[in-house]
């Protein structure tokens, strides 16, 4: 039985693929947008598609950008000499948002995960060492979570790096099993200022 009419129906469909988003959620949530005025609904509607147009990874460090290089990758300001290495866009907005860090990133975009059968081609490594070659860094950072396959990663990162360039580990006080993500701002100053060389 089709408990809304087909247009409503497949937008409560569409909302419900959205991380978080029930199908309870997803109705609530289509049921206000018909409220909305159809000026408010196109605006949605624009910067869902220009998002997805415009955005893209810096071709530098993979971290979201909007032009060929990210904004952190294009200011001049930052120390070129140190490199950050998170999993994900989101972990380095966190980090940004602390404010102990004037760097440059390397995004990885995802662990590696034996388990998950996950290797280390499946992330943006290859892209690091890249870099490594050609950019002149002193120290690299390693900023991955402290759950199982954050450790796996900057351990098997350390191994290759260790011999070629200072390495450390962000300090404990990020909660084990955590994301960066979560971590509030002062916990990730600590974590940074406290990292350790490996
Ligand atoms: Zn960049």
């Amino acid at each position: 039985m089709n408990y809304y009419p087909k247009p409503l129906g497949k937008l409560v469909s569409e909302l419900s693929k959205l991380p978080g988003i029930g199908s309870k959620s997803a109705q609530r949530i289509a049921f206000d947008l018909l409220d909305w005025s159809r000026e408010d609904v196109m605006e949605l509607a624009k910067s869902l598609v220009n998002a997805k147009d415009k955005i893209h990874y810096c071709k530098k460090c993979y971290h979201i950008a909007e032009e060929e290089l990210c904004e952190i990758c294009q200011d001049s300001g930052r120390d070129p000499s140190v490199i950050c290495v998170v999993e994900d866009p989101r972990d380095l907005i966190a980090m940004e948002r602390s404010g102990s860090y004037h760097g440059l990133y390397h995004v990885l975009h995802g662990t590696i995960s034996p388990m998950d059968g996950r290797g280390p081609d499946e992330i943006r490594l290859k892209e690091l060492l890249e870099r490594l070659k050609t950019e002149e860094v002193k120290e690299v950072i390693l900023a991955t979570g402290s759950d199982m396959e954050g450790e796996t990663t900057a351990l098997y990162i350390a191994r290759l790096l260790k011999p070629i360039l200072k390495v450390s580990r962000i300090a404990a006080g990020i909660p084990v099993g955590g994301d960066l993500e979560y971590a509030d701002e002062i916990t990730l100053m600590r974590a940074m200022e406290g990292r350790q060389e490996l």
